[in-house]
């Protein structure tokens, strides 16, 4: 708003009670400007506002008692402890607060002098308070009661920051600068969603004179946060949506796509081609998440979409973060496309340099139709001829910026990108906010669950026995250690010395081989294509199989050390078998020390269900966390919570997404100041 000051330009040591010393001890915890001090929310309240006086003083209950001071004393303890008593007294009642080893604070103690106390009240052989917060009330003249007598805010500390001293100034700056607050909303959403103004919002929430205006302060804040991240949504969105590529087809393309399957399609796929199917043949590029659990069939949908672009002449490009998982693309798609007369080519950093040549080189003379790869496609000495579709699987697995750069490497590409890892849409909103999603929550009929059991080390020989029972039935089986080889520092089992072992001493006469990250490209193609092809009965490995992998007739996982993974992680690694019409077993072998630990293997021992194993994961991680890499795309929230508050969100989001329609530049007089704060937050090229 006009006639504000800019908060931000007011530096942290220039605000009145700061200076040179404190500066510092608050720029560590994040303050560095007047705007970052309003914006320090306490991390809870506490309600102190009931003002009891001492005789109404009740032992057990944690009260603010007032009273008058009616001496004091310092003795020491037969055990060297000075002991400092201060007895306050109201109408013939009284009771002891006492404060052990700080006798210096006897000089701030007067006989008469009213003062307020607030704690636990305990009895002994009197009525006592021990280690009380206080006030002396004289300071009330001077509105700087603060620690007792209202609903008390209670800030994150630091070395050196106490909460006397923030409080105070807080206070303090509140009364210079609550009007300033930054107020970004357009006054019109202001008024329709009653929010209140952001001097009350400011002042309420660190010393809120209810509950009530608490909570109206708190949402004004967050809707006012979700309100900015979901206009620069829209605004992507909006810049997105130009002009892309209008893929023309033959009007039968899906009962020809439909054909090459010995399978039907679930409801859900069905869906989502329909989706992919609009989507590229529209103007605007697609730009569409889809997310559907481990198995759920996202492949085909994949491929639906690169037919489709080949069909209209246009080149595609899968990206997998691994390598067994881009192979493993790769064999499936060529298996069906290279009959139809389509050049499928793979593409992966451990190719031999002559061959990777001269795959390049197809991609950039446009003879390569689908180029399926890792990390690879996006160097930067990869060019494509005519890029018209980008697909990014287990999207988890790749930074926001490597999708961007795959996505510069065409003109305007449609774009689908995919994850196993279903995204509570609380999450959707924040992080993919600007894309259109499709959900696949349902699996091909014929899948039988998975069965998933949490052992002890004490069942280890059945677990063996168990896995010879089932490769005998002519099935196969993973077994998933957590890392390659063992160290001397850590007494975790590891694949490599785990391998020897299993092959000598458990499993002497079956087939059994050993798969890791950190084997060279050929070794790890050779061995998971001999294990596809049922060439050995057991494959020893690590997380390298935890993506994509898919080969049906694996029906055991044993995941040792279970207790080492993360939830998410876990469902994933499980997510590799059950992929047949087999019934298939995950025998989970961990010692849970933590209880979070114990949470995540109960879970999975509970539910199959990939969404509520994701809400569960959020629940214990926290949205960060879950998202896993930093890149994720999060951003960086001061006052909203993404779960907590996703009802806010929605309406934010409303609000955002009608404005930009309206004024897609932000050019409105009105719109003025959305337009500064997105500009200040992420760079001029929103708009
Ligand atoms: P994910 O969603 O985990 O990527 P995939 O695309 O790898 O799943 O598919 C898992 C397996 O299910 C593959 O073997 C695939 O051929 C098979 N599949 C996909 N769709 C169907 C279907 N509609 N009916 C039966 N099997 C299917
Ligand atoms: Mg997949």
């Amino acid at each position: 708003m006009q006639g504000k000051k800019r908060l931000e330009n007011i530096p942290i040591r220039y605000i009145k009670g700061v200076g040179p010393k404190m500066a510092p001890i608050l720029e560590k915890v994040g303050i560095h400007n007047a705007l970052d001090l309003l914006s320090y929310l306490p991390r809870r309240y506490e309600d102190r506002s009931n003002i009891l006086s001492v005789k109404d003083a009740c032992p057990g209950e944690t009260q603010a008692l007032t009273g008058t001071v009616l001496k004091s004393n310092v003795f020491r303890a037969r055990t060297g402890t000075s002991i400092l008593e201060v007895f306050v007294g109201d109408d013939g009642k009284k009771i002891c607060a006492v404060w052990y080893n700080q006798p210096f604070m006897r000089k701030m103690f007067f006989e008469g002098q009213k003062v307020l106390l607030y704690g636990k009240v305990e009895k002994t052989t009197r009525l006592q308070i021990t280690h009380p917060v206080f006030e002396i009330m004289e300071d009330e003249k001077k509105g700087a009661v603060l620690d007792i007598g209202r609903i008390v805010p209670i800030y994150s500390l630091t070395e050196n920051l106490t909460q006397k001293y923030i409080r105070k100034l807080m206070f303090r700056a509140l009364r210079q600068y609550s009007l300033d607050f930054p107020d970004r909303v357009p006054i019109h959403i202001q008024a329709r969603n009653k929010l209140v103004d952001t001097k009350f919002a400011a002042e309420n929430i660190h010393f809120p004179h209810s509950e009530n205006n608490l909570e109206k302060a708190y949402r004004r804040l967050v809707f006012e946060e979700f309100f900015i991240l979901q206009t620069v949504m829209a605004l992507r969105r909006r810049q997105i949506r130009k002009k892309g590529i209008k893929h023309k087809t033959s009007e039968n393309i899906l009962s020809d796509f439909t054909g090459l399957f010995d399978f039907e399609f679930t409801d859900a796929q069905v869906k989502a081609i329909r989706d992919v199917e609009k989507d590229m043949s529209g103007e605007k590029p697609m730009y569409r998440l889809l997310q559907g659990d481990v198995g759920s069939g996202k492949t085909v949908i994949a491929m639906y979409a690169a037919f489709k672009a080949s069909a209209g002449g246009y080149q595609s490009a899968i990206m997998a973060p691994t390598e067994i998982l881009a192979r493993q693309h790769f064999i499936t798609v060529s298996k069906m496309f290279m009959p139809l007369g389509l050049n499928v080519r793979l593409l992966v950093s451990g190719m031999e340099p002559s061959l990777k040549a001269s795959v390049e080189k197809e991609i950039a003379s446009g003879e390569a139709d689908v180029i399926i790869g890792t990390h690879a496609l996006i160097q930067e000495n990869v060019a494509y001829k005519s890029l018209g579709l980008v697909v990014v699987d287990e999207q988890h697995k790749f930074g926001v910026d490597q999708r961007k750069l795959l996505i510069k490497k065409g003109k305007t590409p449609d774009t689908l990108v995919m994850t196993a890892t279903p995204i509570p849409r609380s999450l959707i909103l924040t992080v993919f906010g600007d894309m259109d999603i499709s959900v696949m929550r349902e699996k091909p009929a014929d899948r039988e669950p998975v069965n998933t059991y949490w052992v002890g080390e004490e069942k280890r020989d059945s677990v063996y026995a168990f896995i010879r029972e089932e490769v005998e039935k002519g099935r196969q089986a993973f077994i998933v250690y957590p890392r390659i080889k063992q160290t001397q520092a850590s007494e975790l089992r590891a694949a490599e010395e785990m391998y020897r072992h299993l092959k000598d001493d458990i499993f002497p006469d079956m087939r059994i081989s050993l798969v890791h990250g950190r084997m060279r490209t050929e070794e790890k193609d050779r061995t998971m294509s001999s294990f596809r092809n049922g060439e050995y009965d057991i494959l020893v490995t690590t997380t390298v199989i935890e993506v994509g992998v898919d080969i049906p007739n694996v029906t055991v996982m044993l995941v040792e050390h279970a207790e080492r993974y993360g939830l998410a992680q876990l469902h994933q690694l499980r997510g590799r078998i059950g992929r047949g019409k087999h019934a298939s077993y995950c025998i989970l072998l961990g010692d849970p020390k933590t209880e979070a630990s114990y949470e995540r293997l109960s879970t999975m021992a509970e539910t199959d269900d990939g969404f509520k194993i994701s809400e569960k994961d959020l629940d214990i991680r926290g949205p960060g966390e879950f998202l896993g890499t930093r890149q994720s795309g999060l951003p960086e929230l001061k006052f909203g919570n993404i779960s907590k508050d996703f009802s806010i969100m929605e309406e934010a989001r409303k609000e955002a997404f009608g404005l930009v329609e309206e004024d897609p530049e932000l050019n409105g007089e009105r719109n003025s100041e959305v337009k500064h704060a997105i500009k200040e937050r992420f760079g001029v090229k929103v708009i």
